[in-house]
């Protein structure tokens, strides 16, 4: 079909929630409990009833305080994630959040979700301080219900790819654009206000597993970056993007580590069978300082440990399966808790004869991810709560961007680590409280589109399909055209650039400022080349998209991690050039902010207020 041969569907709503993954069905669902008149919109590239990180279900909820049984308070909680981050969290945020979800969690039970049970005492089964552990396979379908009901429409299928601005006042939303993938329809969305949540970013970095097996990353390879790029395009101020994660996971599965730890207390070893952690502690003492003296030890350090020992010599690294297993009601637990979450782990035991009741399976680090839920905070820079926030983190609305009606949560929202889902569901409702609000407050003071910018979307969006129907006839054979570059080749350039030069896999997380001040240089060159994109069809119109919010968002990374001069966070990733931990001048959060009339960013820090004892 040709580009004129679409239809373009017009969607007014005055709320609009783009990803329907686990913030995004919070939002939607809390939107009709504060706007019961409100038309509140959620869309979606995918479908929501098993779409997002937690599409495959999940096997325990990391987020539960249990405050009805006095397990712990929502300041432990604050307590818990600064220490894990070194330091810098938005104690107002992750305070907010860790008060409300508990109950979150019971609104899951109450919709169906099994929670295992602790036979002697009668509460929730914990897995760990923070964790509970659930029969998770219908997580997602369950929460997608909620949010379904909740709606006036879902529009699955459709991938959003630009936000619009107010043409009557200026920083202020108005809306997005995107397309069916499936029917290729342009959909334009007129909103009074948005909330992106449109997940993490996978496969900016290259990944250990490429060719055939890319898509065997831990994080779901369709998490592409929207929740940055969308909002870095109209100029909202990012934060921490340096602050990436990397991930100790079983080797080649990436199946999930945290029941193995704490449920069935496995342990670690060297290649050796020798304890390897206390070996570094002088080693990482002299990098971070106390931090490594604190405990639970944070991930990032526990991290370097394993780095620094392989780098000598004596991995593979193997979790010590064996003795745990024996005991038969650990060793089901152990196969459960991939078959509810990670089933490829299993497949991957069984493929390489690895029985982990007579074999130690090898762990591994992953490639580095970009996500603001899980134990690292990047994201938007948002207003926080009123009655907790300080002056200086409030502008407006909680949850809101600096950018007026655009509100976020999840992956989305910087600053909050250790929101897992049922903080992410949670974060969601308090961002579509806020925004309910938000468009209450706004009574006639409606939004306006511009129709001109539109139809330069319009085009912009399907010119691939464009220049590959064009392009391809220069082609007699294979995929390599003069004038035209595939996603797939577009990828892979973007994650060679991120690994070779922003601390990736193949320099062991290692970068400094001249390797990244390259990287910048190699970014931009990719970046001109983007007008070039051919598309064959729909799917990889979407690919392309994709692209585009992961190549900004890697160029935010980029930025950060050049800005920060220390290296605040060693086993995610080493500043060569300031290996050490500099309180006195980085105890603070860093802040960019992309101007798209002039292609410039502008970075800045903010500082940390310590408001948790
Ligand atoms: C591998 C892994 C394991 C995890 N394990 C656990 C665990 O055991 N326990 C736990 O509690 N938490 C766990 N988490 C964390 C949890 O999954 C996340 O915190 C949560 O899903 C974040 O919610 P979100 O809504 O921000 O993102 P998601 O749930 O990922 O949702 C994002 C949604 O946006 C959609 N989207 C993206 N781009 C666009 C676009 N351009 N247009 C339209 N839609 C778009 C996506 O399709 C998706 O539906 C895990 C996460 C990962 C990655």
């Amino acid at each position: 079909m040709g580009l004129f041969g679409r239809k373009t569907v017009h969607v007014d709503a005055d709320i609009l929630v783009i990803g329907g993954g686990m913030a995004g069905c919070g939002a939607t669902y809390e939107s009709r409990y504060w706007g019961r008149d409100l038309k509140i919109v959620c869309v979606e590239k995918a479908n929501i009833e098993r779409s997002g990180a937690v599409a495959q279900g999940l096997y325990a909820i990391n987020c539960y305080m249990g405050m009805q049984w006095n397990e712990n308070q929502p300041e432990d909680h604050v307590r818990y994630a600064r220490n894990d981050l070194m330091g810098l969290v938005r104690e107002d945020l992750g305070y907010d959040i860790a008060r409300h979800v508990d109950g979150t969690v019971h609104k899951f039970e109450e919709w169906g979700l099994p929670i295992m049970r602790d036979p002697n005492t009668g509460r929730y089964q914990r897995e760990g301080k923070w964790q509970i552990m659930i029969h998770g396979e219908s997580y997602k379908p369950i929460v997608a219900e909620a949010a379904r009901k909740a709606a006036t429409q879902v529009y699955n299928r459709i991938m959003v790819t630009h936000l619009l601005m107010d043409t009557t006042k200026p920083n202020r939303i108005a809306g997005a654009v995107g397309f069916n993938v499936r029917t290729g329809d342009f959909h334009v969305f007129r909103a009074k206000a948005v909330i992106v949540s449109a997940g993490g970013a996978s496969h900016i970095f290259k990944p250990r597993a490429v060719g055939e097996g890319m898509g065997r990353t831990w994080y779901a390879p369709w998490s592409s970056a929207s929740a940055y790029g969308l909002p870095i395009q109209v100029g909202a101020k990012m934060t921490q993007m340096e602050n990436r994660i990397v991930l100790t996971r079983f080797k080649d599965g990436y199946g999930p580590v945290g029941a193995y730890f704490l449920h069935l207390k496995t342990y670690t070893q060297n290649g050796y069978g020798e304890e390897y952690e206390k070996r570094w502690y002088e080693d990482t003492k002299a990098l971070v300082g106390d931090y490594v003296d604190r405990h639970p030890v944070p991930t990032c350090l526990r991290n370097h440990a394993l780095l620094k020992e392989v780098a000598a010599g004596r991995g593979p690294i193997r979790m010590v399966t064996k003795e745990a297993f024996q005991d038969p009601h650990k060793e089901v637990v152990g196969w459960e808790n991939f078959l509810g979450m990670t089933i490829g782990q299993a497949v991957v035991w069984a493929s390489q004869n690895i029985d982990p009741k007579h074999i130690n399976p090898e762990l591994t680090t992953s490639e580095p991810y970009v996500m603001g839920s899980h134990a690292t905070c990047s994201g938007a820079w948002a207003s926080g709560p009123e009655d907790y926030a300080p002056d200086e983190y409030q502008w407006g609305y909680n949850r809101m961007m600096t950018v007026e009606g655009l509100f976020g949560a999840g992956d989305t929202i910087g600053g909050t680590a250790h929101k897992f889902s049922s903080g992410s569901f949670t974060e969601g409702r308090i961002a579509a409280k806020a925004a309910v609000k938000y468009v209450k407050d706004m009574k006639n003071g409606q939004p306006q589109v511009s129709e001109q910018e539109v139809r330069d979307l319009r085009t912009t969006v399907y010119q691939p399909l464009e220049n590959f129907r064009i392009g391809r006839n220069e082609i007699t054979a294979g995929t390599v055209s003069p004038s035209y570059l595939l996603p797939i080749h577009g990828l892979q350039r973007l994650e060679k650039i991120m690994d070779e030069y922003v601390g990736g896999i193949s320099t062991m997380y290692m970068t400094n400022g001249v390797l990244l001040q390259r990287g910048l240089e190699l970014l931009g060159m990719l970046k001109e080349d983007m007008n070039s994109m051919g598309a064959e069809d729909l799917h990889q119109l979407q690919r392309v998209w994709e692209l585009h919010h992961r190549l900004i968002a890697s160029e935010s990374v980029t930025r950060h991690t050049l800005f920060r001069e220390e290296t605040r966070w060693p086993g995610y990733y080493y500043r060569g050039d300031h290996m050490k931990l500099d309180d006195e001048n980085w105890h603070c959060f860093t802040l960019s902010r992309y101007d798209r009339d002039t292609g410039e960013w502008a970075m800045e820090k903010a500082p940390v207020y310590h408001i948790v004892d």
